[in-house]
């Protein structure tokens, strides 16, 4: 029995109790820190949580705060970040992030459940599982939580949005850190989940991840779009690394319409754990056929 117990214990796998446990940390989270606009006590408190909660859930987290400039002036900044190093130092990294800010200037029912808090709890969930699988001799991988996504204004610019990851790309090119991917998850926690991978993500990483969806028998699922979508993954692509994003960029009151994004309907009613045990399925499924082992 105790090598049956070792075995479990290093296997990999997203159960539909991890969609529920991951359904918990978004409502705490939604609960704790609706509002966490970048650049305000809200979001650096939400920084905080989501370091709180990594170290309960036994990771070891960082929080890494910086300046960036924005329209309104420079902004204090906090990312926090996971990371489970392989024992083997030549090995290369995988990222897995996500957004936890929220866009500024909405009405206080916007909670931004599915925008944002959605991906940061199976984020949250994947580091407790990863880190208990154990270290992987194929790969180090980072669990990374950005804060200033969201733009200030209508369009993303060069100081505009994507500020947490523009600082972390610097950080892993400064490093000299070799990524085999950085796979960036946004909106996927919409109860009717549709994710797909845009355009503007490295076409190897596409097809990896439509073979993963196929291998889980998520396929009707996950597809790949032919639209450009501004978001976290453009950071590590203009830094030269290979990026994926993930998102379900339908997220509305009827199938193919976008219509709650940014508006009051974005809670946590419109948040399932199915969808999060979906969404948590497909990342394994991604680190799988990268060729992770566990
Ligand atoms: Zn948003």
């Amino acid at each position: 029995m105790a090598a049956a117990t070792a075995i479990l214990a290093g296997v990999l796998a997203f159960s539909p109790a991890s969609g529920d446990a991951a359904m918990d940390i978004a409502r705490g989270f939604v609960r704790d820190c609706p509002r966490r606009d970048a650049g305000t006590p809200g979001g650096h408190s939400a920084a905080r949580w989501i370091f709180s909660k990594a170290n309960r859930l036994g990771c070891d987290a960082q929080i890494d705060r910086f300046t960036g400039e924005t329209p309104d002036g420079v902004k204090r900044f906090a990312n926090v970040r996971v990371e489970l190093p392989s024992p083997d130092p030549s090995a290369p990294w995988i990222i897995l992030s996500s957004h936890f800010d929220t866009k500024a200037g909405l009405p206080a029912q916007f909670t931004g459940a599915n925008d944002g808090a959605s991906s940061t709890a199976l984020l949250l969930e994947l580091a407790h599982l990863l880190r208990r699988a154990g270290r992987s001799k194929e790969f180090s991988i980072e669990i990374a939580w950005f804060d200033g996504e969201e733009c200030a204004g209508a369009r993303y610019a060069a100081n505009d949005g994507l500020h947490g990851s523009r600082h972390e790309a610097a950080r892993f090119k400064k490093l000299g850190r070799k990524v085999a991917a950085m796979l960036n998850f946004d909106m996927i926690g919409d109860r009717d989940l549709s994710i797909s991978v845009p355009l503007n993500s490295t076409e190897s990483l596409r097809k990896t991840v439509l073979a993963a969806a196929e291998k889980e028998g998520l396929s009707a699922t996950v597809s790949l779009s032919s639209e450009i979508v501004r978001d976290d993954h453009e950071s590590f692509l203009l830094a030269g690394f290979p990026a994926a994003d993930l998102i379900d960029f339908e997220f509305g009151s009827a199938p193919g319409l976008n219509d709650w994004w940014h508006t009051v309907h974005d809670n946590i009613d419109n948040v399932s754990a199915e969808s999060l045990a979906k969404a948590g399925r497909l990342a394994i499924a991604i680190l799988r056929e990268l060729g992770y082992k566990r």
